[in-house]
């Protein structure tokens, strides 16, 4: 039903789409038929009809697309045209080769223009083929000649259309696009000459969002500053009655002036960077004082004027921060009238107020700035508070420094201080060239994360790295020549935990904007690390004995509750051992309690070694120890419980009142034989124990139900 419903549905798409150029086939048949050049009846107006209708649909579905259309659309679109025009040739001209025969060309070359390159062909193809059949059956035409010129003009001028246009759109594209780059590098020239952006910030092409964020600030900053500027240069223009009042800015090399912001009444002005050492700057410059002009002749050459010197009266202006000439700010007049000291001084005003301008909109993009590193940091914060485990802080912070800035190669070192090594416990890469590096281990050494590690300074200076001189982990361990790099420390409480280290494939990656915000996380990072360790330490305390280091009597009894019900669950045999050393107080009594707890690690340690990984082994209390084997039936567990007994009677404990040796002795019980919850396995395997005990020690005990339900107890 299902696949009929689906089949019939498959059906109706075809159809639906298939309709038109059904239709556009039939009414080129038509056509081929005689149909165009028929009297005026019902089928001829029938067809014009359907041609006009499938042609609305097809040129509004057109019309509404944004981008390039299906294929079948441009086609059909095309085909319905030709058939229409043919049609229109044939009634009129009688002919295909009359008056308006061009008309062809001009209906190829319209769906070449606005059509896919591979419709247009189909389109010229259909037109010739059209053309062919109305020749040959239509009109009744032999000669190939017509046909031939016909079709050869048609490709010619689809193929015209095609290159000329194709090329034409894609010279506006190339040309825009350098028009969007000059303006857009202008204003991140603007943006460093006001230093809204440091060195070498945002001018990667290959932008990542935080770019394009920082990027969109000092936009609407430098935006804000030529608003301010222009506002305050119009006014002075209009109220001093100034041919031009410009402010000029010192390039962010400082080598050069360029044009800030300007109001002028002329069209002469040569808006290209000069050097500072150019005419009139050079003393303003120099000496940080204003420079009053007047008669100038048209031979004197004003920086910022490209032809003759239009101006007779000039001021220069100082704008000064930090006692360094940082632009100038110039006001000329054409006739030669001398600045007052009164327009001095408000020229001078109007300087400070340019400046005020600059500064505010810095301080705005610092504030701005500030606020969007807080958002990220308290993110970071809340995310690796709450990653518990060492390996989801590590993920959270790589994560978290990603916000920050954008690197293609992350990895994260511990450091052991006990036995002075380090060791990668992350690393991942976009390309996967780092990541074979988790797990390896490596000693202190001159590399860039020891360094780090002794010094607690971030690495390289300014986040540069130069792969032939330094090295980051060791020789062995080789990290990607990358020209960027930083090598964070993780410092806890003035203990180093480890290094955060960040690579990019680009220059200039960990500039001053991000740098500080990377410190700050990798504290962050560094106290959830201890946290993490602290709570796995925690963890491991609440659950290992100390002594022993295997499961102590609280994590036993969960793991037995789990494995009970899983034996349940599954009908799985599950076995449990439950050892004690014989005549242990003597062991004690005759070489004291030290001795007794190295003969309890001893068999700790036996007991480590015997079982198999899917095998649970506690210390239950003192000397007694307790094995959980899965899928272990009597004869299996009687095998584990002779090789405990076997090994612990073969070694030789080393005491000051000379060597000495143990036995044990084993209870066996079995699920679902001897009890099929905790308590009545745990108690019959003890109460086989002490049939071993009772038996004469040193031996393994299996425990079995007897009929009257006591325990029979089997010795091996
Ligand atoms: P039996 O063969 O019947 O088991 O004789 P036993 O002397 O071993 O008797 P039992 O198992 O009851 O003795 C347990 C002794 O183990 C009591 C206690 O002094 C000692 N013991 C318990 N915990 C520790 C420990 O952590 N260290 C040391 N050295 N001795 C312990
Ligand atoms: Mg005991
Ligand atoms: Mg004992």
């Amino acid at each position: 039903m299902d696949s009929l419903v689906r089949a019939t549905l498959l059906v109706r798409r075809l159809a639906r789409k298939g309709l038109g150029l059904l239709v556009t086939c039939a009414l080129a048949a038509w056509v081929i038929a005689g149909g165009a050049a028929a009297p005026i009846g019902p089928l001829p107006v029938l067809a014009a009809v359907a041609w006009a209708i499938f042609l609305g649909k097809r040129l509004r579905a057109k019309l509404r697309l944004t981008g390039d259309a299906p294929f079948l659309l441009d086609f059909e679109l095309g085909a319905l045209l030709a058939v229409g025009l043919d049609a229109a040739l044939l009634r009129f001209d009688g002919t295909l080769s009359g008056r308006f025969s061009p008309a062809t060309y001009v209906l190829v070359a319209l769906v070449a223009s606005f059509g896919r390159p591979v419709a247009g062909l189909a389109v010229v193809g259909w037109v010739v083929i059209l053309d062919a059949l109305i020749r040959y059956k239509t009109l009744g035409e032999a000669s190939l000649e017509a046909l031939a010129t016909q079709a050869g003009f048609a490709t010619a001028f689809a193929l015209l259309n095609l290159l000329l246009l194709r090329a034409e759109v894609a010279r506006i594209r190339v040309t825009a696009r350098a028009r969007v780059e000059r303006e857009l590098e202008r204003l991140r020239e603007d943006a460093r000459s006001y230093r809204l952006l440091g060195a070498g910030e945002a001018v990667s092409n290959s932008k990542s969002k935080k770019e394009d964020a920082e990027e969109r600030l000092a936009r609407s900053s430098v935006e804000e500053i030529h608003q301010s500027v222009h506002y305050a240069l119009e006014l002075l223009r209009r109220s001093l009655d100034l041919h031009t009042a410009v402010l000029l800015w010192r390039t962010d090399s400082g080598t050069h002036l360029r044009i800030s912001e300007l109001s002028t009444a002329s069209d002469d002005i040569h808006d290209a960077p000069f050097s500072i050492g150019d005419g009139v700057c050079a003393a303003v410059i120099a000496k940080k004082e204003a420079v009053l002009l007047e008669n100038l002749r048209p031979s004197y050459k004003v920086p910022y004027y490209a032809g003759p010197c239009p101006i007779r009266a000039l001021a220069a202006i100082p704008v000064v921060e930090d006692g360094v000439v940082r632009g100038v700010l110039a006001l000329d007049r054409v006739e030669s009238k001398a600045f007052t000291p009164h327009e001095h001084d408000l020229a001078a005003q109007a300087a400070r107020y340019c400046l005020r301008a600059i500064q505010n909109e810095r301080v705005f993009v610092q504030l701005e700035r500030a606020k969007v590193e807080q958002g990220k940091l308290y993110r970071a914060a809340q995310a690796l508070g709450a990653a518990l485990s060492e390996r989801d802080v590590v993920e959270a912070g790589v994560r978290a420094a990603r916000e920050i800035a954008s690197f293609d190669l992350a990895a994260v070192t511990v450091w052991d201080e006990g036995t002075r090594m380090h060791e990668v416990c992350a690393a991942t890469s976009n390309g996967g060239e780092i990541d074979d590096l988790v797990g390896q281990r490596f000693k202190h050494n001159t590399g860039l994360v020891s360094m780090v590690v002794t010094n607690r300074f971030p690495l390289p200076y300014k986040g540069e790295y130069d792969a032939a001189h330094q090295m980051v982990l060791t020789k062995r361990l080789s990290w990607p020549a990358v020209p960027s790099l930083l090598v964070l420390p993780l410092l806890h409480h003035n203990r180093v935990l480890g290094t955060l280290i960040l690579g990019a494939r680009r220059r200039h990656a960990f500039g001053d904007t991000v740098r500080p915000t990377l410190e700050v996380l990798a504290s962050h990072l560094a106290v959830s690390l201890s946290n993490a360790r602290m709570v796995h330490k925690l963890e491991t305390m609440a659950t290992t004995d100390g002594m022993t280091g295997l499961l102590n009597k609280r994590a036993m009894l969960d793991a037995a509750a789990q494995k009970v019900a899983a034996a349940h669950r599954f009908s799985r045999k599950l076995s449990v051992l439950v050892t004690d050393i014989d005549w242990f107080k003597k062991v004690n009594d005759t070489y004291g309690h030290d001795v007794g707890d190295l003969v309890i690690k001893g068999l700790g340690d036996i007991l480590k070694r015997v079982k198999r990984t899917t095998d649970v082994v506690a210390r239950f209390g003192g000397e007694e120890f307790v094995v959980l084997c899965e899928q272990t039936d009597e004869q299996g567990a009687l095998l584990l419980g002779e090789r405990i007994r076997d090994e612990l009677s073969k070694t030789v404990f080393h005491s000051p009142n000379g060597p000495l040796s143990v036995t044990c002795s084993v209870g066996v019980a079995t699920f679902p034989v001897a009890g099929e919850k905790w308590d009545e396995l745990f108690k019959a395997a003890d109460e086989a124990l002490y049939a071993s005990k009772r038996g004469g020690r040193d031996r393994v005990s299996i425990y079995t139900p007897s009929p009257t339900s006591a325990a029979r107890v089997k010795s091996a």
